[in-house]
This record gives structure tokens, C-alpha cells and sequence, in this order.
């Protein structure tokens, strides 16, 4: 292995090869690229347990921007990939998302974020309980004064697909994939720029420029550089069930006010939520808690859609969210003193949709200096360091 690299990568799930493909696919970079990705199995990764969902119903408009380029992006994937015939059509199944609100407090705040997306050209409606009903019979609506709901490029999409090839593509553009551990970084005596990182086979790497795509680890690859952010280990949970008497239609990634969420995975169903408590858990807790099914999940989705009395658990599994505490949105590019440390951090659960976006966004950085397409300036560290949040209202 060469002893230096224009940019090193810490860790090569969907963040280290969204950007090593991205930079590597621009035809104004040509500098080397090291992927540092300790456990190639990805098996603790979020990116191995995420739902793989995406939507336009955000409250910020940079955030339904960044999804609209992923919508593109999955909808034209071979052409992105530069038109070549092995890669593959990428499906993306949109049965749309189905905000639930149970007050008018809420019901407000969703007409608001309807506006914003519509005013970014989504198909977002608001719709009164009876509209609901007439599309949707199952739903009980009996505490629901009304949802939002988009049918036009929200649901699942094949990011595991997308995410293969971005790392096998990179890999064929130059960029060099290493399994080790990143455990420590040294920088210059003025303290603004990392000179190299220590990996945990003893080797010594210099580089340009560093990149931070650890997920939920984010803040102790940060910490090696002397920087705090506040993203944490939160942990979500999927379950995955079979209904005696499913539904004559698909079910919308359907958000319950409770903070269930719930929608159609082929001839199953899937399940999520938050726990009550909502702590940073251990970097390796991935255990189940099976009370959270027995005790909420299912009571919920059993009162919401009274079909669902009658259902099956199939599968089921803890992830780990990188969840930034300040404001649940990315953080994203350059820190403010250690010039050459790049965030991609924080997602907060939508990071999925995201990876098109972000990753581009950082090449651009990297090669001009600057964002060229999407400006991703709101989600600077910047704000992180005057503790001003760019506050995402939907999070799930
Ligand atoms: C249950 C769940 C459901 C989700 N659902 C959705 C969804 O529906 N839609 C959506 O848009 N997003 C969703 N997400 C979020 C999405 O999955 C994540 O934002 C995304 O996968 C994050 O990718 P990442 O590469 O940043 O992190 P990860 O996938 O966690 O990868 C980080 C990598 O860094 C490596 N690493 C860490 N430290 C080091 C080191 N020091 N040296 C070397 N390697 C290191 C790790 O081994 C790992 O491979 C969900 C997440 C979860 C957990």
C-alpha cells in the first residue's frame, strides 16, 4: 500500500462509497483514494439494517431536493453509472408515505410542510379523514384529523443494489477498498490540518484530505482529529410480519402519531419505531427487545388497521441510527478549524435517500472548493459550532 492518498475514507458502507464513487467518477479529480472499512461483512452497519425507504415529505427544502435527485438517480441508475450494460435497473416502489395527525397542532405543521414540498414540485396532498377513507378503507381514522400523502417518488428503493455497485464501480475507477481499522489521526503543529492517520495494522498513511463515513461511530472517528459533534448511537427497531387477512392494496409507509411506522414489503408488512427511551446505546448492542412487538408495535397497527389483529412475526432486528441530538439533520463538509476533516455524518434514519446527494456534494467540495449542483451549505458544521440548529421536523 502506498504510504499517502489525496483522500483517505474512514469506513466504506453506503457514505465511504457514495464518495469514493462519486470522486472517482469525476472526470476533474484524479487524485488517489484509500477506503479504510474495518469489517467488509458490513454486518454492524446501518446501512445493513436500514428499511431502504425514501420520500419528498420533508419540512426543509434542501432535504426534499437532496430526495428528488435520489428518486432521479434510482429512476436513471445505469445512465449515472455511464451507461454501462451490466448495471442494473434499480426498483423503487412507490406506494407513497401516509403522515398521520392526530391534532390540529400537528395537522398544522403538516400543511406547512406541505406547502414547502409543493413548492419544490411534490406530489404532496393534505388530505381530510374522508379523502383518507375513500383511498385507504382499512385505516381506523377515529382520532385522525388528517394525513399528508404523495404517491410520486416515496416508498422503498433498492439502495443494496445501488450501494454494490457504487463500491464495485469505484473500485473499478482506482479507488482502493483496504480492510483495517482507522485508530488514529496526527495532525500538523498548527492543529488546521490531519496529516495522516494510524490504522490498526501499524501502517501510517498521509493525506490530503480525510473523510468521515463511520455512521454511528462518527464521533470517535472525529474525536481522533480532537473534534466533538454531537451524533449518537440511537437504536431502531424493524419487525417484519405476515397478516392472516392482508390488505387489497399496498400500504403506505403509514407514520402513526404514535411514532409507529409501518407499510408493505412484498407479501409481508414491516414494523418500526423508536423505543419509549430513547438513549445512546453501545457501539455493539444490537440485541432485540421483543417486548417492544408484544407491548406497542402490534397493539398499535392492531388499533390503526383492525385487519392487522390477526398477523405473524417473521424477522425481525435492532439497528443503530447515527443520530445527530442538535437538530436531526446531516452534517456535512469541511470543520471549521481542521480544515482538511470532511463530515458525512448524522443522518438521523434518512440517510439512505440521501447518499446520492451528499456524496456527489462531497466530491464537489473536494475537486472545486465548492458545491456545484445542490448547495448543501445548510448542513455545515458550522451551524454545529454556534449551536444554531437547522431543525428537520420529519423525522421518523
Ligand atoms: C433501522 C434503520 C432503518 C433505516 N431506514 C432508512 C430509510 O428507510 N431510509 C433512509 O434514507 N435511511 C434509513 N436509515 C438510515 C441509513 O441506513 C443510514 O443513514 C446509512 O446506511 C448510513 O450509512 P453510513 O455509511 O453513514 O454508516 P454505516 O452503514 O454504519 O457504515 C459505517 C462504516 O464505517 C466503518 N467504520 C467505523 N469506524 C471505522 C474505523 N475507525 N475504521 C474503519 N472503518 C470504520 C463501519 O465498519 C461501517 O462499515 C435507516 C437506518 C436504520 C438503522
Amino acid at each position: 500500500m502506498p504510504d499517502t492518498y489525496d483522500v483517505i475514507i474512514v469506513g466504506g458502507a453506503m457514505y465511504g462509497s457514495s464518495v469514493a464513487w462519486f470522486l472517482s467518477d469525476n472526470p476533474d479529480f484524479d487524485g488517489s483514494i484509500l477506503v479504510v472499512e474495518k469489517d467488509p461483512t458490513y454486518e454492524f452497519t446501518s446501512t445493513a439494517h436500514t428499511n431502504s425507504c425514501m420520500r419528498q415529505q420533508f419540512s426543509n427544502e434542501i432535504n426534499v431536493r437532496v430526495s428528488q435527485f435520489a428518486a432521479e438517480y434510482v429512476k436513471n441508475f445505469r445512465q449515472f453509472m455511464g451507461d454501462d450494460p451490466r448495471v442494473p435497473d434499480l426498483a423503487l416502489h412507490s406506494y407513497g408515505y401516509m403522515y398521520l395527525a392526530d391534532t390540529e397542532a400537528f395537522a398544522d405543521v403538516l400543511r406547512e410542510n406541505q406547502k414547502v414540498q409543493e413548492d419544490c414540485g411534490a406530489g404532496t396532498r393534505f388530505l381530510t379523514p374522508d379523502e383518507i377513507k375513500r383511498d385507504y378503507p382499512f385505516y381506523n381514522l377515529d382520532d385522525i384529523v388528517g394525513a399528508n400523502h404523495n404517491l410520486v417518488d416515496e416508498g422503498y428503493f433498492d439502495g443494496n443494489t445501488l450501494f454494490d455497485w457504487w463500491k464495485r464501480m469505484a473500485r473499478e475507477k482506482g479507488a482502493e477498498y483496504v480492510t483495517d481499522e482507522v485508530i488514529a489521526m496526527t495532525k500538523n503543529a498548527a492543529g488546521n490540518q490531519v496529516e495522516s492517520v494510524t490504522l490498526k495494522s501499524g501502517n501510517v498513511v498521509a493525506c490530503g484530505t480525510v473523510v468521515n463515513a463511520s455512521g454511528p461511530r462518527a464521533v470517535l472517528t472525529s474525536r481522533m482529529a480532537g473534534i466533538e459533534i454531537p451524533v449518537e448511537p440511537r437504536k431502531r427497531y424493524t419487525f417484519i410480519f405476515a397478516a392472516e387477512n392482508p390488505l387489497d392494496r399496498d400500504l403506505p409507509l403509514t407514520i402513526d402519531p404514535s411514532g409507529v411506522h409501518m407499510r408493505t414489503d412484498g407479501t409481508y408488512y414491516l414494523a418500526g419505531c423508536p423505543p419509549d427511551v430513547d438513549p445512546a446505546v453501545d457501539y455493539d448492542d444490537f440485541d432485540q427487545d421483543f417486548s417492544i412487538w408484544e407491548e406497542k408495535v402490534w397493539p398499535i397497527i392492531a388499533t390503526r388497521i383492525p385487519q392487522f389483529e390477526a398477523v405473524k412475526l417473521k424477522n425481525s432486528w435492532a439497528g443503530h441510527y447515527a443520530y445527530n441530538t442538535l437538530d436531526q439533520n446531516a452534517i456535512l463538509g469541511p470543520h471549521t478549524d481542521v480544515e482538511n476533516f470532511l463530515f458525512v455524518n448524522g443522518f438521523s434514519g434518512h440517510g439512505f435517500q440521501q447518499s446520492p446527494a451528499m456524496g456527489r456534494g462531497i466530491s464537489e467540495l473536494i475537486t472545486y472548493g465548492d458545491y456545484r449542483t445542490l448547495d448543501l451549505a445548510p448542513f455545515s458544521y458550522t451551524r454545529i459550532a454556534d449551536n444554531k440548529p437547522f431543525l428537520e421536523r420529519a423525522v421518523i
